[in-house]
């Protein structure tokens, strides 16, 4: 299996609720490194721009302006299988689908607060990781 990079945001829930090192101790588990990392206050068009994606949606507002409520933990995370393996251990979007033991279940109240953000793919994971972490190098150990 390839070693994989991916992006991940400790979403400002998760920080208010003082859970960044349990978080953290999850990703370690699996055996996930963290490479890099900053705790940022997102602006409205910082939180935009890294969602774009999702522009058109109904929630976009509402997750634009929840991104912005508070300080985020973001970091780019190394190891095998990273983007699927750290999606795994997020859960579903919805944590009231999310499987037992996942963050989202665990520590997530709601689908607009849901803790943690995961990049889906590897293209998207490589976009994400040069948004916050410009110049770092994506695609080489
Ligand atoms: P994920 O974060 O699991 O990759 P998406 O990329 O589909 O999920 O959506 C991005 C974020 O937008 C979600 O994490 C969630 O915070 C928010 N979101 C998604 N769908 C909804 C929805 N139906 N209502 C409110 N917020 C949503
Ligand atoms: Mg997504």
């Amino acid at each position: 299996m390839a070693i994989e990079r991916t992006l991940s945001i400790i979403k400002p829930d998760a920080v208010a609720k003082n859970v960044i090192g349990k978080i953290y101790q999850r990703f370690e588990d699996a055996g996930l490194k963290v490479i890099a990392a900053k705790m940022v206050h997102l602006s409205a068009e910082e939180a935009g721009q890294f969602y774009a994606v999702h522009k058109a949606r109904p929630f976009f507002k509402d997750l634009v302006t929840f991104m912005t409520s508070g300080p985020v933990m973001i970091q780019a995370l190394e190891g095998e299988n990273a983007i699927a393996k750290n999606r795994e251990l997020m859960g579903a979007t919805n944590p009231k689908e999310a499987a037992p033991g996942t963050i989202r279940a665990d520590f997530a109240e709601s689908i607009d607060a849901n803790a943690v953000h995961g990049s889906d793919a590897a293209e998207t994971a490589a976009v994400e990781i040069a948004f916050f972490f410009p110049g770092m190098n994506v695609y080489s150990r």
